[in-house]
């Protein structure tokens, strides 16, 4: 079957560059052995943009990316962009990209590789093999909304203040993503509030359960206050399949799941928007959690693997390439396996490889795995 879906690369700065290189290649394979079809497209953001054109994100980027079908992202900044003025800053190119195409969906999952269950500080046994999803709402809440402020009071005090705010249609929107993307995976969800003392987490109690009546159907859904989830998470994170809450309880949420897998090179990410009503579409951008590595850039030895997973989200969640996601999922899983570690991954005795062996390694597997 042919799929010629178009992807956007935008590689950014630092190790940016290297790690969306070696996902070409994995790209590449898909390509010659599965008779996959991808249209490659590449641009110019962060500081990379800024030297070329003088600013982080050009509109003519910006409109290549809001017609691919996903866009991977690799990483943007560096202390040489530390004097540029704020706005001209390269993160302002990943701002934009998000604000331009209201990704209010950020999509963390929490992946234990049996391999590297010794990394965490968990115990072996609760966390290997884990693999769960967080989705939090990123645009909204208390982050956002009014009235905030810091203001005097009469005694000589001050006070500070912040507004969580959700309306029907964002919590919706958000439940929404949720449960489409549970039903690609074990198909269960749990929505995270604390209605137990946040008239913000009424509704959001309320309008995720009414939505589950109208739009559930494959999956189930139960509920919980945000503090239990902290706790569960630590105490038995398999319990969960994909956790859905808001911008203040998934920032909490997604570092501490984050915590559970070790390292920092290991980590892939997505923000999605909402779906096109008529034509199904729906803007998507795929990066890893690390940024641009200034320290080893430009020396090899980067781990590509945050990055490889970023593009695993894209065939599973833009593309509903589930098998191929697996495969190569599976792959990384045997190269682990079999002892290769990057730099970041490995302990006193184990060996280390660099960027591209360690790329070289997960293709050799997708073969292996491939024809048998
Ligand atoms: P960082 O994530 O770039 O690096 C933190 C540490 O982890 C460094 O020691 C780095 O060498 C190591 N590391 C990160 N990714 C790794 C990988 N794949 N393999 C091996 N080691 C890895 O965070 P930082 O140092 O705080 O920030 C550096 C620059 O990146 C800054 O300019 C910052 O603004 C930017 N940044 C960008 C993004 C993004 O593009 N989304 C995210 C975070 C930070």
């Amino acid at each position: 079957m042919k799929n010629n879906k178009k992807i956007m690369l935008l590689a950014g700065d630092g190790v940016g560059p290297e790690v969306v290189n070696e996902t070409t290649r994995i790209i590449k394979w898909f390509e010659d052995n599965l008779n996959l079809s991808f249209d490659l497209d590449e641009g110019l953001v962060g500081g990379a943009s800024y030297d070329k054109f003088g600013v982080p994100l050009t509109d003519e980027t910006l409109s290549d990316a809001m017609s691919a079908d996903a866009i991977l992202f690799g990483s943007v900044g560096g202390p040489q962009y530390d004097k540029v003025s704020f706005d001209k800053r390269p993160e302002n190119g990943l701002l934009k990209l998000r604000k331009e195409m209201d990704l209010f969906a950020n999509l963390r999952p929490a992946m234990v590789f049996p391999a590297l269950a010794n990394s965490s500080t968990l115990k072996r046994e609760i966390v290997s093999g884990l693999d769960i999803l967080i989705v939090r709402e990123l645009t909204g809440g208390i982050y956002f909304a009014e009235p905030r402020g810091i203001e005097d009071l009469s005694n000589g005090e001050k006070k500070g203040f912040d507004t969580n705010l959700y309306t029907t249609r964002e919590i919706e929107r958000i439940g929404r993503v949720a449960f489409d993307l549970a039903k690609f995976r074990n198909k269960k969800v749990t929505s995270v509030e604390k209605s137990n003392v946040m008239m913000s987490g009424v509704l959001w109690k309320e309008v995720m359960s009414s939505l589950y009546q109208n739009e559930g159907k494959e999956i189930s859904l139960n509920h919980m206050y945000a503090d239990n989830c902290a706790m569960q998470l630590v105490r038995d994170p398999k319990q969960f399949d994909v956790i859905v809450t808001d911008n203040l309880f998934g920032d909490i949420l997604s570092d501490t799941s984050a915590m559970l897998t070790g390292s920092l090179g290991m980590l892939p990410s997505a923000s999605l928007g909402s779906k096109d009503a008529i034509t199904g579409k729906r803007y998507a951008m795929y990066e890893p959690v690390h940024g641009s590595a200034p320290d080893i850039a430009g020396k090899g030895i980067v781990n590509p693997v945050a990055q490889i997973l970023s593009f695993s989200m894209l065939l599973r969640y833009s593309f509903e390439l589930n098998k191929e996601a697996e495969l190569l999922e599976k792959a990384i899983s045997l190269a682990l396996d079999e002892g290769y570690r990057t730099k970041d991954l490995a302990s006193k005795d184990e060996k280390v490889v660099g960027t591209s062996e360690m790329t070289d390694v997960i293709i050799n597997k997708m073969t292996e795995i491939n024809d048998k």
